[in-house]
């Protein structure tokens, strides 16, 4: 038989991220800082409680729209949160939030339509739009920058096929958080171009500013064409249980509703009784956030000592990217001259955008005492290098 693939599909390779895994595989005593997931457990209670509900009887499929139980917290969620008032018809839970993404751009993008995305950017987002037709047009941010986008640099990747724009606070793989006065910026370049707004804020709750960061939607004018994805997965270390949600006016959500029910039908029944589970129990996420707060100061010290190493403190999310170009404008080999030398796992920069062959990923997704124990080695590899 002729083993035929779809181009589109063998077109893209694996992720470096998972090169990367398969060879730290092959070394015992390795620490990785690969992991874009918290290491934390969900807490014991929300999967008694999830299980709990199975035993009775939650093992059916769910309205595609998702539990009517689950969509009613997430609304109250959001009041609390982003004080958000929404109704029912504005929210639709997805399989994580790839099944959002996915959901979107299914019905968003035409062949040729563009989406305009800061760079360095998570790597689902170009095979996930270029499989429906689209086009990614990566608008390069700077480190001097704090990784955060300037406007002349987006009004530049606009074109009369440009669609969307994705942004993506607190950032993979950044940690960059969007300030208020950019977020500003962005409405009226937003308007201004017609463009309509995917904000993927999957890492909502992991922030170290002072302030809660500010949703893109709540700015005026933003209502009708914004999309906002949340996730269970990062927020609440339920990435296994694969769920997400989205929520932005009826004229998107309404077709997205209709996307995931002949995609997925529905997300997994049990998996959304855990998620409302954890909307219950918020309380037991605290110290997980805590914990990810003093990661990130620890690392940043640690990386600050560095010499030559340039570091963008990160804001949010588990990641910082710091920029090695002293050492090697190649990322992938530095990377796995790391692993090979002192086995600990970074990811290249180059997963994450062409123009971060300067930069690595580095996770903090493991206790602070293996992040010394790494940080060590590193600096142990960096002092044979020079
Ligand atoms: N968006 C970003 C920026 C991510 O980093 C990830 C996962 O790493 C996702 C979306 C998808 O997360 P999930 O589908 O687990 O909710």
């Amino acid at each position: 038989m002729k083993q035929r693939i779809a181009d589109p599909v063998s077109r893209v390779p694996f992720s470096v991220i998972r090169e990367m895994s398969q060879r730290a595989a092959a070394y015992d005593n390795v620490i990785t800082l690969g992991i874009g997931e918290p290491d934390f457990h969900t807490p014991a209670a929300i999967s008694r409680l999830a299980l709990q509900d199975a035993e009775n009887g939650a093992t059916h499929y769910t309205p595609a729209q998702g539990d009517p139980e689950l969509l009613r917290a997430v609304l109250d969620y959001l009041q609390v949160r982003n004080s958000e008032s929404l109704g029912t018809s504005n929210v639709v839970i997805t399989h994580g939030g790839m099944g959002a993404l996915n959901a979107f751009f299914r019905l968003t993008l035409e062949p040729g339509d563009e989406v305009i995305i800061p760079e360095p950017y998570f790597p689902s987002y170009k095979p996930q739009v270029e499989w429906v037709g689209g086009v990614v047009a990566g608008v390069h941010t700077r480190p001097e920058d704090g990784f955060i986008p300037r406007i002349e640099d987006l009004e530049s990747a606009v074109t009369p096929q440009s669609k969307a724009l994705l942004l993506n606070t607190p950032n993979n793989p950044t940690g960059a958080v969007y300030p208020v006065a950019l977020l500003e910026e962005i409405t009226a370049f937003a308007k201004r171009h017609d463009l309509l707004v995917l904000s993927d804020e999957v890492y909502e709750r992991l922030y170290f500013t002072p302030e809660t960061p500010r949703c893109i939607r709540s700015f005026p004018g933003m209502e009708e064409r914004t999309v906002v994805i949340h996730s269970f997965s990062k927020s609440f270390a339920m990435t296994g249980w694969r769920i997400g949600y989205a929520f932005g006016p009826e004229w998107l959500i309404t077709p997205m509703i209709k996307v995931a029910s002949y995609y997925t039908s529905c997300a997994s029944s049990v998996s959304q009784r855990a998620a409302l589970a954890a909307l219950k129990n918020q309380d037991l996420f605290e110290s997980m956030y805590q914990e990810f707060e003093n990661r990130r100061d620890l690392i940043c010290e640690r990386l600050a000592a560095m010499e030559h190493i340039r570091l963008t403190r990160a804001d949010g999310a588990f990641y910082v990217f710091p920029d090695i170009s002293h050492y090697s404008r190649d990322s992938r080999q530095f990377a796995l001259d790391l692993l090979d030398r002192q086995q600990v796992v970074v990811v290249p920069g180059e997963a994450f955008g062409s123009g971060y062959t300067d930069c690595i990923r580095i996770a903090f997704t493991i206790g602070r005492d293996r992040i010394n124990a790494a940080m060590d080695r590193l600096e142990a590899y960096l002092a044979s290098l020079q």
